[in-house]
């Protein structure tokens, strides 16, 4: 493990310089690409000459741009940018699973990501274990032959848990497994291939681009992951066609140069609500407080200047209490009643009815996830003090506290 990555400065340090010097990248607009030659177009369709471009959803210069960004904010040799966090995931599982082969992954996930592996890969008679991404033996217990890959998110939704990276990296590579994270709640403030993670997934859609006005994804990895699922003959990429738009590769560039920045606001305002909420004695997780049952392996794990993060879960016990919390803390302005996260507004939703409704009413009770439990995305509040007098006159008003 390498100590003091850091994610910001490896941004910073790049130069990447438009057509005419422009200090932004250009835009390369364009789906098909010339060559001058029969032989250098022979060359590319084999994946032998560098440098070239042949067809957009193969590579464009913008996305490249982007790629090499996101790879050094993870330290991997490469990243492949998708169209929604959705693609990246989904791309790298069909990747790296055939027909029959056996996957363990946390039982908390996103709900989308939770569907995929119940549901969708059925289709290729791939058979999904769900763990408690916490106990380790369970994880050991569950690998088969054919198990070919661990999946979980470093920090997981909708509970917060703390994925052990360093510690699954060791299962996975004992028994020749990838490990797959998903790192889209904690960018920067986790770097998961430092830890020992094989390939890393965003939806860039949350923190990476902040805006809420694109839905993009991210793969992390390897040249030879990247390479193979661009492979023109049998890459998942390339035949699936997820690829992002080059026009929103270069916006998300230009937003990703300002993570830091926002990771720390979200943190700080986040740790500010998370104080308050213990301090009424409402039910809270939030992995920056030291009452948070992986709060100590997260200050080993993560890397220094980036906080906690900007997730706060709170429980108020069933949905018919959550719903006129969530509807009246709109009214009073504290932000938006709307899933996603990483905006700059606070966003929250009621986790079991929305964003994890694809995880049946049991399997949502067996990972402790509470019908009334309601998610916040602290927003960068300026006067954030004011935003949680807001929340605090909302639970008053309805009598919960
Ligand atoms: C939103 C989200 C996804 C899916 O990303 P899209 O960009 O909506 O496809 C995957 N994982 C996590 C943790 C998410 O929050």
């Amino acid at each position: 493990m390498k100590k003091h990555f850091d994610p910001a400065t490896a941004i910073q340090k790049l130069e990447q310089f438009g057509e005419f010097g422009g200090v932004n990248p250009s835009i390369t607009d364009s789906a098909t690409f010339t060559f001058m030659t029969e032989e250098e177009m022979i060359k590319t369709f084999h994946g032998e000459s560098e440098g070239c471009f042949l067809y957009s959803r193969h590579w464009n210069p913008t996305n490249r741009y982007l790629s090499e960004a996101l790879a050094a904010m993870e330290g991997t040799e490469l990243a492949w940018v998708t169209g929604s966090g959705m693609a990246a995931i989904t791309t790298t599982i069909l990747q790296l699973c055939n027909a029959g082969d056996h996957i363990i992954t946390s039982i908390t996930t996103y709900g989308g990501t939770y569907a995929f592996l119940a549901n969708y890969l059925k289709k290729f008679n791939i058979e999904v274990t769900f763990v408690n991404i916490t106990d380790l033996e369970s994880i050991k217990r569950a690998i088969r032959p054919n198990t070919r890959l661990l999946y979980t998110e470093s920090m997981t939704n909708p509970m917060l848990q703390i994925s052990n990276i360093p510690e699954l990296a060791k299962i996975t590579r004992e028994h020749d497994m990838k490990l797959v994270v998903d790192n889209t709640f904690t960018p920067m403030i986790f770097s998961p291939a430092q830890l020992g993670a094989d390939i890393v997934v965003y939806s860039m859609t949350k923190f990476i681009n902040g805006k809420n006005d694109a839905v993009a994804g991210a793969i992390c990895a390897s040249r030879e992951f990247i390479d193979a699922i661009s492979n023109v003959n049998d890459g998942t990429a390339m035949l699936l066609g997820p690829v992002l738009d080059p026009l929103r590769s270069s916006n998300i560039l230009k937003n990703l140069a300002t993570l830091h920045i926002r990771m720390q606001k979200h943190s700080e305002n986040a740790m500010y609500m998370a104080k308050k909420f213990k301090e009424i004695g409402l039910k809270h997780i939030y992995p920056g407080l030291p009452d948070h049952p992986q709060h100590e392996l997260m200050k080993q794990l993560m890397n220094p200047d980036f906080g906690f993060g900007g997730m706060i879960a709170i429980d108020l016990d069933t949905a018919e209490r959550a719903a006129p919390f969530m509807e009246l803390m709109q009214q009073k302005g504290v932000g938006y009643h709307a899933v996603s996260l990483g905006y700059f507004k606070t966003l929250f939703s009621n986790s079991g009815k929305s964003t994890s409704s694809e995880v049946p009413a049991e399997l949502q009770r067996e990972m402790g996830l509470s019908p009334g439990l309601v998610r916040f995305s602290v927003g960068l509040d300026h006067d954030i003090e004011r935003s949680y007098r807001l929340v605090e006159d909302t639970l008053r008003e309805l009598k919960y506290i």
